[in-house]
């Protein structure tokens, strides 16, 4: 079991596989399923959102008012917008809810082709496809671009959603240690025959799959070195960016714009419209040649009803926003204001002694919690004092590395996150969770 905990989302299964997954639900069973099923373990049913841009929560059983720090809010656009919420109450009236038929045969709106359009151009890619959701942007999309013969090397910590994709491809797989350029490298370079970089003898095709921004551990990844290698190996980069397009980079353009890669460099750009845009649906942008290629065979765009409109008009004005074309500068005042946020959030729990994964200016920090018995009591504790975080751990981590993820938005103001701290700190002391010595213990010691 202990080997498996090197990645989180074996992908190939196996008999290893197959006891560590066991050996999980006999422990959850013991101490974590009773605590978990009661009510009030977790969040509650939300009730309803507040209109102001932190997104409020309101439960329905104690219907009290709770600050959220687990919401993919990144830049606040998921509560009402003085510059998208009128655009969108428009198109809702013009278009409804749904289109009710799928792309190739009515459901293709002006709405779609214009976000296709302002997709590419925000990413920097030639042309881009939407799906209705970002999950199935992955799941549907990596079985079209590779299948038998081919081969998909995954980072150990990818998404499920790549997982399943990858699965479901028929490509064979294999995982590189998490971030890990230099693994990378020795995986391609065995799997190419002879070690010979510039021939794919043994594989039709070779993709390398990797985050943005992982989504458990709020660490960049390192795209500068990840591209370089693929390069050399000509292995196609594929990168989903659902945590970092539109929440980090000087104009919101992701990973690419903040590390400096060419976004060329890039073959395939995947992201969602969940978290930075407030909405919901997926997108992938790649070459002409790419994008033509999914929009003839890819099921998940011929067979399923095209995004909704309200969702399409709502990312269009998040980007105008962005991008400064509503003719104001709130958009990069939103995007100052997170990597502000972020980085002040991050360092104040850090000198409270909090083990904090991932790098400055990710937004996602997650609390090491380690012992999953801790999961429920730091989360009702927190929410008892009105305060929202989501927790984690198996099958998201390892089961024994238990987590609190926090998210953090351009629009938590400086009172929120001081009263986030607080609560954190005070729950973290009743949980016993802060591992690291305190700043006045580092600098006395
Ligand atoms: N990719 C990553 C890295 C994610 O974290 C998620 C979900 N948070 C998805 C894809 C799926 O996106 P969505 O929730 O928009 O369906």
């Amino acid at each position: 079991a202990g080997a498996n905990l090197k990645g989180y989302a074996p992908i190939c299964g196996g008999q290893e596989d197959f006891y560590y997954r066991r050996f999980v639900r006999r422990v959850q069973d013991c101490f974590w399923r009773p605590i978990a099923s009661k009510p009030d373990a977790w969040f509650d049913v939300v009730e309803r959102y507040s209109n102001d841009s932190n997104k409020t929560l309101q439960r329905t059983t104690k219907t009290s008012r709770c600050l959220n720090l687990g919401s993919y809010n990144y830049l606040g656009f998921a509560a009402a917008d003085e510059y998208c919420t009128p655009r969108v109450i428009e198109s809702l009236k013009k278009y409804s809810a749904s289109t009710c038929s799928v792309r190739v045969d009515g459901g293709n709106t002006k709405l779609h082709v214009e976000l296709e359009e302002l997709v590419a151009r925000f990413v920097g890619k030639p042309a881009a496809i939407l799906f209705g959701m970002g999950y199935v942007t992955n799941s549907a999309i990596i079985p079209a671009l590779i299948g038998k013969g081919g081969l998909i090397i995954s980072d150990s910590l990818n998404h499920n959603s790549i997982v399943n994709g990858a699965r479901g491809s028929g490509a064979s797989v294999q995982v590189f240690q998490h971030n890990n350029p230099a693994h990378l490298e020795e995986v391609l370079r065995e799997q190419i025959a002879g070690g010979q970089p510039r021939t794919h003898r043994r594989w039709k095709k070779i993709i390398v799959i990797v985050e943005g921004i992982y989504s458990m551990e709020g660490e960049l990844c390192k795209l500068p070195e990840i591209v370089a290698v693929c390069k050399k190996y000509k292995a196609y980069t594929y990168l989903d960016e659902a945590h970092s397009i539109g929440a980090v980079g000087k104009t919101g353009r992701g990973v690419c714009e903040l590390l400096g890669v060419d976004p060329a460099d890039v073959d395939i750009m995947m992201g969602t419209f969940t978290k930075s845009f407030g909405s919901c649906g997926g997108y992938i942008a790649a070459s002409k040649e790419i994008i033509d290629h999914l929009k003839h065979i890819c099921p998940a765009h011929i067979y399923a009803t095209s995004m909704s409109p309200p969702a399409v008009q709502q990312v269009i004005s998040a980007i105008e926003v962005i991008l400064g074309e509503d003719g104001s500068d709130r958009g990069a005042k939103k995007l100052a204001q997170i990597r502000e946020n972020s980085n002040f959030f991050r360092s104040e729990l850090e000198k409270m002694g909090f083990e904090v994964l991932g790098d400055n200016d990710s937004p996602v920090m997650p609390i090491m919690l380690y012992n999953p018995a801790k999961m429920p009591a730091f989360s009702r504790e927190c929410l008892r004092q009105k305060v929202a975080i989501v927790t984690v751990s198996f099958p998201a981590t390892p089961l024994l590395l238990a987590r609190a993820r926090i998210c953090i938005s351009a629009s938590h103001s400086r009172e929120d996150l001081i009263k986030g701290l607080e609560v954190i700190s005070k729950v973290g002391d009743l949980v016993g969770i802060k591992y690291l010595p305190v700043e006045h213990e580092k600098t006395t010691s």
